[in-house]
């Protein structure tokens, strides 16, 4: 497995990668890697003859208050998995690299970014698309693998991408959980053991709710009251959004009358932010 710091070096081993291979995937990641990115990697080992990871901890994408600086970074460790995976080069550029003295253009994402995390997280999606856009200029990958646990953020890219028509086939790859069924998220190292357990609410929340549905019920605002109702009495301290939204526009369903549709939650376990999303499909 080869590494790459810097962008002249990282398009002179993709050459070299593009003798031989006829189409490369790509993984973006911010490291302290888990299963739930190996789960991208292994996918695009799967269907990419070449297969490079990126790991970047993007500033742009944190806001003021959040935790940039507490970020886990597992360098060593993450590059140990990926060299197992059989991973082909991984790209670590530097801070200094991505945004040199100067640095001032950025994205303005699609519409769909507006809401939800874009709403809790004022410029998260901006950050997000400018790293996202730049990574895909450095490396030139044909395929690029995101995680359904970022749900907005892959319908992000997906439009960027549209939008911008930019020679990149967008897979976004299911969510992977822990036995229980919590998430698996590299803030999950910020719970304590009671924290874990108030946080596996989230996706025992969305999988109750899912179930509501199921049932029959069509109120979306029954069901996302229902929604906050468990996450309370599980003792999550904070709720930013509990919504059944539309799938493809994240327009909030008061009615469930066109699937497909999304359930999103973001909340807070003590001060870590946590979220989870589950589809439902026709
Ligand atoms: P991050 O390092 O948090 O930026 O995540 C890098 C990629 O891994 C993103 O596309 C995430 O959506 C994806 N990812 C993170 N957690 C999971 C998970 N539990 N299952 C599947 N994909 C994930």
């Amino acid at each position: 497995m080869q590494t790459a710091t810097n962008i002249t070096e990282l398009r002179s081993m993709i050459k070299a990668l593009r003798q031989t291979a006829s189409t490369v995937g790509f993984v973006p990641t911010m490291g302290a890697l888990h299963e739930g990115h190996l789960s991208l990697v292994r996918q695009s080992r799967a269907e990419c003859p070449a297969t490079l990871v990126s790991i970047f901890v993007n500033p742009t994408q944190f806001g003021p208050d959040e935790d940039l600086a507490a970020y886990p970074r597992t360098i060593e460790e993450d590059l140990r998995l990926l060299d197992e995976l059989g991973v082909d080069l991984v790209y670590l550029p530097s801070e200094a690299e991505m945004y040199p003295p100067g640095f001032s253009t950025y994205i303005q994402p699609p519409a769909v970014a507006d809401g939800l995390e874009g709403e809790h997280r004022p410029g998260h999606f901006r950050g997000v698309a400018t790293v996202v856009l730049k990574l895909f200029q450095v490396t030139g990958a044909d395929v690029a693998y995101f995680g359904q646990k970022d749900y907005q953020q892959s319908l992000v890219i997906r439009h960027m991408v549209r939008d911008l028509n930019l020679p990149v086939d967008i897979r976004v790859c299911p969510i992977v959980r822990d036995t229980d069924g919590l998430a698996l998220s590299s803030r999950n190292v910020y719970l304590s053991d009671e924290q874990r357990t108030i946080a596996l609410s989230l996706y025992h929340t969305l999988s109750a709710a899912r179930e509501l549905v199921l049932e029959g019920c069509r109120d979306g605002q029954v069901v996302m009251e229902q929604m906050r109702k468990s996450l309370m009495d599980a003792g999550v301290t904070r709720i930013e959004y509990a919504v059944v939204a539309d799938a493809e526009s994240l327009e909030i369903q008061d009615n469930l009358v066109a699937p497909p549709a999304v359930l999103l939650i973001a909340a807070y376990v003590g001060s870590t932010r946590l979220i989870d999303n589950l589809l439902l499909e026709d």
